[in-house]
């Protein structure tokens, strides 16, 4: 295997080198002020990329699992009932953990390829007039299909059904690659990772608490130890952490942040639109269709592309082009493939994704003509040019 290409899965996703060298740095005493020096801006970028003035942001030698495992553990007891669509391979594993933690899961099926049905939440929790439902939780953008839900429709229900519970949200996929607005959509813990839009890798869980989430610390009696957000409090306030924090990938983060910083978040979203956009001309161009069944579901990170042969492309990207899609999982598995196009892309690598794609359809009999999608997204990328996405490079 050679690593002279690009990766096209979402997540990891490719790590540009000032970020490979920022995790790489002498040992540093983690309970110093050098330390604190690191951490404390890195903590405060992350408020700013979560569109946050006041979250609590915690950062767990963990992956984007463990936030999950985090947002409940914190906020929740044994036997308390939450709200969760399923409609993908990522909600179904957070339904899943949630279970086993002894929560009660109203779960509304949901067809693979739709979003988060913020109306059938309303009706729901109108009908919760003992508010027995005490948190909604929400997978903004699932990976596993290429669909982004709109997390500001889910707290309009939440707000129309006079609900006091708490929004729960995993912007894993979506958060430091499309816009994500914390307080706007009062999201109380906003869940991601490293290994996606921040560009690093894999390693960090990365949460963000509201107040009134924090609230719920003392009250939430589901078993935690390592992921105990008083205890990293403590740490912080004290420029260190209850153990042995992984230093490097904080400084990657910290470097991380202020890269998407400096790129500007708003040209980080039009970045990842504009080459999600390509992609998209591409996949009409072969004739093929997108898994998420309307415009308004796009992902601007992920794209399901539909096609028995998926599989066979994936195999194919590896086996002969050293190149890397992703498979479909769960329900959508041998339906599609994947391609990632978030964290440190460019319209010029995505172009390479795109050819090769092609030459692997080609290769294992799909009837799409080669170059025509290549040649959508170049109509697209030229429209604009890429100059301002220079500091993603
Ligand atoms: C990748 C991903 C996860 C899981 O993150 P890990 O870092 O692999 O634990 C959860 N949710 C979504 C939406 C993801 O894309």
């Amino acid at each position: 295997m050679r690593f002279q290409n690009p990766v096209f899965i979402p997540g990891p996703t490719n790590i540009p080198e000032v970020l490979r060298a920022a995790c790489n740095i002498p040992t540093v005493d983690h309970r110093s002020a050098a330390f604190g020096k690191i951490l404390h801006p890195m903590l405060a970028n992350v408020r700013t990329i979560l569109k946050s003035d006041s979250a609590s942001i915690f950062v767990f030698p963990s992956t984007g699992t463990g936030g999950w495992e985090t947002a409940i553990s914190n906020t929740l007891s044994a036997g308390d009932k939450v709200l969760m669509a399923r409609n993908g391979m990522f909600s179904h594993k957070w339904i899943d953990m949630c279970r086993r933690f002894g929560l009660e899961v109203h779960v509304v099926e949901t067809p693979w390829g739709q979003g988060v049905p913020a109306d059938a939440f309303e009706t729901i929790l109108s009908e919760d007039k003992g508010h027995e439902i005490k948190a909604v939780l929400a997978t903004h953008n699932e990976t596993a299909t290429g669909v982004v839900s709109d997390i500001a429709a889910v707290r309009r229900a939440m707000d129309a059904a006079s609900h006091p519970a708490l929004l729960l949200v995993d912007g894993v996929s979506s958060i430091a690659s499309m816009d994500f607005r914390f307080d706007d959509w009062g999201v109380d813990v906003a869940v991601t990772g490293s290994q996606k839009g921040f560009m690093l890798p894999p390693g960090l869980a990365i949460v963000g608490f509201s107040e009134k989430a924090r609230a719920c610390v003392p009250g939430a009696d589901l078993p935690r130890c390592f992921f105990d957000i008083r205890d990293m409090e403590k740490g912080y306030a004290a420029n260190g952490y209850p153990y042995t924090p992984a230093v490097g990938l904080i400084n990657g983060l910290k470097a991380s942040t202020d890269l998407l910083l400096e790129e500007g978040l708003e040209n980080v979203f039009a970045r990842h639109a504009r080459i999600a956009e390509g992609v998209r001309a591409a996949v009409a161009a072969w004739g093929l269709k997108l898994c998420a069944h309307s415009p308004d579901l796009y992902s601007n990170t992920v794209s399901g592309i539909m096609t028995p042969a998926g599989n066979a492309v994936v195999q194919r990207a590896s086996d002969r082009y050293d190149m890397a899609f992703g498979a479909g999982l769960g329900e959508v598995a041998g339906k599609l493939f994947r391609i990632g196009h978030l964290g440190s892309m460019t319209d010029a690598m995505m172009l390479s994704g795109l050819a090769t794609a092609e030459m692997c359809m080609v290769d294992v009999g799909i009837d799409i003509t080669l170059g025509s999608g290549v040649a959508a997204a170049q109509a697209v990328y030229r429209r604009e040019g890429t100059g301002h996405a220079k500091a993603a490079a």
